[in-house]
């Protein structure tokens, strides 16, 4: 490791999260600080080499892309433990609590969000200790400001950051059968297109119906065949991304 890569891991730890445009960018600038060969089709590579150092640590920087518009980010993540705890010192024992019930509802929402009242609601039987409907309130707002969650009128969702940090503790904590999985990515799916078809559980990402059914002359279900309900979202051009996290 050199120290443009050292550059870059400090970046990370500063700001967490960035997307693929960012870190190109950031790659860029720590191999002109530090005066070394940049490669722009390298970054991969890049990030691999600081990854290779960091597994000691029980830190990783791990890629993973938006549901809204398949923008791919990469976020410094800890593998030390799938347990939820690994959000604490930032929490107290009883929002951690309530942030797994969110998860809950996000997990069993066919949407990928949960509402405020649900939430708050939830607050009130929390069995490490009740949390008063501002106290709530507050660990609600923190999330947001922490770039844990998103809040769009009323409904909180799992931010991109999240997902990509959160993924090995969802997938060891809920069944199988609970998890929804992209038919055409593999990755967690949240915010998603469902078939129609009760027996048929597949699932699609907006941005990944987007690249899959585009070229489909007859729109058809991945799994059935039976036909694809939904309207496929017109693919963004790129430059107008909106920075969601
Ligand atoms: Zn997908
Ligand atoms: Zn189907």
């Amino acid at each position: 490791m050199e120290d443009c890569h050292r550059r870059f891991l400090q970046n990370m730890m500063l700001r967490g999260i960035v997307n693929q445009q960012e870190a190109k960018a950031l790659q860029q600038h720590c191999c002109e600080v530090h005066k070394q060969k940049y490669e722009a089709d390298k970054l991969e590579e890049f990030i691999e080499v600081i990854n290779s150092q960091l597994v000691s640590m029980y830190m990783k920087i791990r890629s993973g892309a938006s549901e809204d518009d398949a923008t791919q980010y990469y976020a410094l993540v800890n593998t030390a433990n799938t347990e939820i705890t690994r959000m604490s010192p930032d929490y107290t024992a009883s929002e951690l609590e309530l942030f797994k019930r969110t998860l809950d509802l996000i997990m069993h929402s066919d949407s990928g969000t949960a509402s405020s009242t649900d939430i708050l609601n939830s607050a009130n039987s929390l069995q490490t200790r009740k949390l008063a409907k501002s106290a709530a309130e507050g660990m609600l707002h923190r999330l947001v400001k922490d770039g844990w969650m998103v809040e769009k009128r009323g409904e909180y969702s799992l931010s991109t950051r999240c997902i990509i940090d959160m993924e090995p503790y969802i997938r060891t904590t809920y069944e199988e059968e609970q998890l929804k999985l992209c038919s055409v990515c593999h990755g967690l799916a949240f915010k998603c297109q469902t078939c129609s078809n009760p027996l048929c559980t597949v699932k699609v990402h907006h941005p990944c119906a987007e690249r899959f059914f585009r070229r489909m002359p007859v729109r058809k279900c991945p799994g059935c065949s039976e036909p694809w309900p939904h309207d496929i979202p017109e693919g963004r051009p790129s430059g107008s991304k909106q920075r969601q996290r």
